[in-house]
Parts: structure tokens; sequence; C-alpha cells
């Protein structure tokens, strides 16, 4: 049985007319850029994550620029992030000119360890003034500073929140205070995934100073091109991310700031109008398939020798504890299992093979391979299998029985 990592035909069968209809209207209304339901869709984001605001951009990638450049994060600056994710996540802190600093994951969540950045900001960082900074010429670590003296101004963390887990937002935000740092969640993965957050349970996204969603057509909400969002709380902020995302534009033709084209289509906005109200019906799908996964995996006695993903927050009365925009387990010969899958049709991937410290971008940072221990051990053992709110059981059980008779 031929089993596709995802398969977005069955939502768009479902969706096809409202889908065309609205495209239809933006058609008509020959308003493509920044329209009426740009706003609508603006509205109803805010409404789903329970956050003050909501800016629609091109991308997830051109939502962290655009959250970068209004906090004004650049040369001199360090953003502490994982080296576990996507490039976009540390490419942006670059973009802007800031420098990207890397903290290894949980090896239990695969998401930025608490510990770990705690242990970071101790033990590498000094206190000077108000700012903290990281003293880099101290260590020789890194590439020669742009501020001549060897320091970098620590200015924010980049959690994320991997495969639709949400990173422990709780410890997070106390380092977050203890150190003065702008907390700015990348949630491309993780749309309404949720986090007992501060005694109420709050939406990726809606924890930071700001956060961002990739409406990239393979995440959980996805468009037929690209699309992002960003969200934030304070409205001077959002004015500005507003202002970012179109040349840096106010009043027309008056520029204030050098900004970018971040500008949200009309037409992905419309279509992700009509899908927004499916997307709480998706999750559960997704998590109801996951729950299968994990029951086949025990039948077939597998959970010795994989490791299924971890449900941090399962027990904690969340609905949406887990999205699973991804459903990855750790695997023994990972590569020669994936190869077995292959043969037998089933299509896995690798999130991802090569942490984000030792790509040949990132080379002038001047980190080294052993650096991230646990990023470099996922990145050997993780694979992500086939996950989609429509997924057959026959599907999950020839993906389980395929596993299973590569592991006798
Ligand atoms: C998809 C993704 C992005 C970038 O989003 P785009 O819409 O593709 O620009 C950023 N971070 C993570 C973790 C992602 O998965």
């Amino acid at each position: 049985m031929r089993v596709p990592l995802l398969d977005l035909s069955e939502q768009y069968r479902a969706l096809e007319e409202p889908i065309r209809e609205a495209i239809d209207d933006v058609l008509m209304s020959h308003r493509f850029i920044l329209g009426p339901k740009g706003e609508a869709f603006e509205k109803a984001i805010c409404a789903y994550c329970k956050a003050p605001h909501a800016v629609g951009v091109s991308s997830g990638t051109d939502a962290l620029l655009a959250i970068l450049m209004a906090l004004g994060i650049g040369r001199g600056d360090a953003v502490i992030t994982t080296p576990y994710t996507f490039l976009a996540t540390a490419g942006c802190i670059a973009r802007v000119g800031a420098t990207p600093l890397f903290v290894d994951i949980d090896p239990a969540t695969y998401n930025i360890s608490p510990a770990a950045l705690e242990t970071f900001l101790e033990k590498e960082c000094e206190a000077v003034g108000e700012d903290v900074v990281f003293p880099r010429a101290k260590h020789g670590k890194l590439a020669a500073s742009p501020t001549g003296d060897g320091s970098l101004r620590i200015r924010a963390i980049v959690p994320v929140h991997l495969f639709g887990l949400c990173c422990e937002m709780e410890p997070i935000h106390q380092i977050s205070e203890d150190y003065q740092l702008d907390v700015i969640e990348d949630a491309a993965q993780a749309i309404g995934a949720e986090y007992p957050f501060g005694g109420k349970t709050a939406r990726a996204g809606a924890m930071g100073e700001a956060g961002f969603f990739s409406f990239y057509p393979s995440k959980n909400l996805g468009a037929a091109g690209d699309a992002g969002m960003i969200l934030c709380r304070d409205d001077q902020l959002a004015r500005q991310m507003r202002i970012f995302r179109d040349q840096g534009m106010d009043p027309r033709y008056y520029h204030g700031v050098i900004g970018g084209n971040f500008r949200l289509d009309e037409i992905q906005a419309a279509i992700l109008a009509v899908k927004l109200p499916h997307l709480e019906s998706w999750s559960v799908a997704r998590r109801a398939a996951a729950d299968f996964y994990g029951t086949e995996f025990a039948r077939l006695g597998l959970t010795e020798k994989i490791v299924l993903p971890a449900e941090s927050y399962r027990e904690r009365g969340l609905t949406n504890h887990h999205i699973y925009h991804q459903y990855v387990i750790r695997a023994p010969m990972r590569d020669a299992l994936r190869e077995h899958l292959a043969e037998r049709e089933i299509e896995t991937a690798i999130y991802y093979p090569l942490g984000l410290h030792e790509q040949e971008c990132f080379a002038y940072l001047g980190y080294k391979k052993g650096d991230f221990p646990e990023t470099e051990r996922a990145a050997r053992e993780t694979l992500a299998l086939p996950i989609y709110p429509e997924i057959s059981r026959d599907a999950q059980r020839c993906v389980v029985g395929a596993i299973a008779e590569f592991l006798e």
C-alpha cells in the first residue's frame, strides 16, 4: 500500500466549493493585497488564538523578519534559539544583522531545553548595566563582533514549538524576565497548540512578546501558496509590524524606516479564512491518528525499541496538548529503516538531518560538531511518519507493520 507523508486531496475535495467562491470574490473585487479578506482573517486568528493583535504577512519567514525589525534587533545584537529547527528561524536573525546563539534541545521533546538555556545564560553571559552581554571574545568561539569590543547584546529568545508541541513556556518566560529578554515564538508548526500558561490555557504564538505562524501549504493550516501571520500583544508594536510589512511606509510614500514587502495576498487570506473553522477538527483527527500509532506500536510490542513522541501536557486537561504537525519517532538504524519503508512505498521524512550549527551557511558562527549533542543525536535518530487528518487506519497499520517487520 502506498502511504504518502501528507495528502491534501481529501481536504480540498471537502472544501472545493467555498474555496472557489472565496477566490472568485477576490477576483471580482480587484483588491488583491491587504484588503477586507486579510483583515477578516486577522480578526479570526486573534479570536482563535486569544491574541490581542494579528498582522497578516507573506510567509512565516517574513513574519519573523518583520518582528525582529520592529523590535529593532540588528547589528551587535544576539538572539538565542535552537539549532534543531528549520533554517528560517536562525536565518532571519542573521538577515537582520544579528547573531544567532544556539542552545541545545531537550531530548524528550526536541524543543529548546529551559535548563540548558538557564545554564547558558548563567555561564556564558554577564550583566552589564541593564543589558545581558555574551562575551564571545572571551571564549574565542564566534567570529569577530561588529561592535568591535567582542561582545554581543542578547535581546531575545526564539523558542520553536517543533512538530506541534509547545515549548515549556513557563520556565522560558521566567528566564526571559530574569534576563530582560523578549520572547518571540516560532509557532510555524504549532497553530492551535495549547500550553498551561499562568494558570490559563494559552495558545501557541500568543504567549511571548510576539509570535508567528506559517501557512505554507503543508503546515496544519495551509494556503495555496505562501502566507504567514504575526501575533503580538502590544498595540504600538502591532502598529510597527504593519509599517514594516509595507516598506516602512507611514503615511503613504513617506518612509520612516526601511521595511520590506511582507504583505498578505487577499486570495491566500480568503482561502485560509475558509479553512480556519475546520482547523480544530483537523487537530482532533491528527491526535486520533497519533493515538492509533501509539496503540499499534504497543500492540506489536515495539515501544521498547522505538521512542514515541512525548506528550508532555496530555495530563494537564488541555485539548490541543499536541497538534501533531509531524509524528516523529526515534528509531535504531534510522536510515536503514527509512530505506525499508521507502521500498514498501511508505513515505517518511527527516526533520532535520543537520543541526543549524553544522550548516555551511552558519560556518562563520564558529560552532563545531559536538557542540549540541542532543540536536546531533536527534538528527541521526528521528523519523517523521505519515500523518494528516484524513489518514486511514489501514494506511497506519501498514506503516506500523512495515516498521515491525524491520525491527524483528
Ligand atoms: C515553515 C517554518 C518556518 C518558515 O515558514 P515559511 O512560511 O515557509 O516562510 C519557520 N520556522 C519553522 C519551524 C517552520 O517549520
